[in-house]
């Protein structure tokens, strides 16, 4: 029996390009239900996210002209992860597995066919990664590769060129669910959960329609959100700081000895030189520690699941 398919898209503002998406995807999921790839219940989950044109009007008019299409509507703009995570959690009480993807048609929904396949094959998670970005403007390109740079430099465990078009199986969608954290970072969180992955590579298009929703603003925004939530190497960095300070100060004691043996000296020179260093080494050092402390705090309060059981043999 083939499996049942939610596509998810959140969508903001997204009325220019719907349109397009929704024609495209009716003709991806109707050829996979006559191969029998997936199940004639698979259906193509639109997420409102507070949009402010007449996004949510043309999901109410798609579903009515055909069940394929279905629809979420949160009650406001809660930005683009959140939108994800409510489609999720609704199509994991119906589907046996998802595929999110955006609403611009930027991902080739090619990558469907590779994703099923992959899928197939025992994988529960199939990340989309990107092979080239060609299309993308020199800016983002360089903006978006530094980001997955910059994450791995601070020890953020993500996939290279992966943003949030990936399959899940309903059962890491369960476990999706026990990570209750309010900064969501799903490409951060997703890798955590384990299980059999793999990866489909598809080309990177031009948005098909309408602007970007990810302005600069939005984006460092993001990245910071990633890089706090997931890693305390920033409160790391502090105590190594303060350790380069206080060796600084034991170079400074010695050239100031030296220099105040020689005479050269004002009154008090030697004295306020040492204490510049040293207290300032002794205070990094200090703030470090209580950073060591907060981010023990921090990573309690997320109640992340310590581990997760694939399997038992019993
Ligand atoms: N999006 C959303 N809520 C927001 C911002 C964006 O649901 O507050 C959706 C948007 O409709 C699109 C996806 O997130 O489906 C990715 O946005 P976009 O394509 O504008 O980002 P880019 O590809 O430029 O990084
Ligand atoms: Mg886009």
């Amino acid at each position: 029996m083939s499996k049942i398919l939610y596509v998810v898209i959140p969508c903001y503002n997204e009325e220019e390009v719907l349109p397009l998406t929704k024609k495209a995807l009716k003709t991806k999921m109707e050829t996979l239900i006559k191969e029998k790839k997936i199940s004639k219940d698979s259906k193509v989950m639109f997420v409102n996210d507070g949009s402010k044109d007449k996004t949510w009007d043309l999901i109410e008019a798609y579903h009515h002209e055909d069940p394929l299409f279905v629809g979420v509507k949160l009650s406001r703009n809660k930005g683009h992860q959140n939108a994800l995570l409510a489609g999720l959690m609704t199509a994991k009480k119906y589907a046996d597995i998802t595929i999110s993807m955006d609403a611009d048609l930027q991902d080739d929904i090619n990558v469907i066919d590779k994703m099923l396949a992959e899928n197939e094959l025992g994988s529960e998670i199939v990340y989309g990664v990107r092979s080239s970005r060609k299309k993308d403007s020199w800016f983002k390109r360089f903006s978006a590769e530094s980001f997955y740079k910059l994450m791995r430099i601070m020890g953020v465990e993500v996939i290279f060129n992966h943003a949030d078009c990936r399959l899940m199986s309903k059962r890491t969608l369960d476990e999706l669910e026990n990570f209750p954290e309010a900064n969501l970072f799903l490409r951060g969180i997703v890798p955590l959960i384990g299980f059999k992955t793999s990866i489909a590579t598809y080309d990177r298009n031009e948005r098909q329609a309408g602007e970007s929703k990810y302005p600069l603003k939005k984006m460092l925004a993001f990245a910071w959100d990633g890089i706090t939530s997931f890693s305390v190497k920033p409160l790391k960095m502090i105590t190594t700081l303060g350790f380069i300070m206080l060796f600084i100060s034991i170079i400074m004691i010695i050239y100031t000895i030296i220099v105040k043996i020689l005479g050269n000296t004002v009154d008090g020179w030697a004295f306020i030189m040492l204490s510049i260093w040293f207290i300032g080494g002794v205070q990094l050092v200090s703030v470090g520690l209580i950073g060591e402390y907060v981010g023990k705090i921090y990573s309690e309060t997320k109640h992340r699941p310590r581990y997760i059981i694939e399997k038992e043999l019993n």
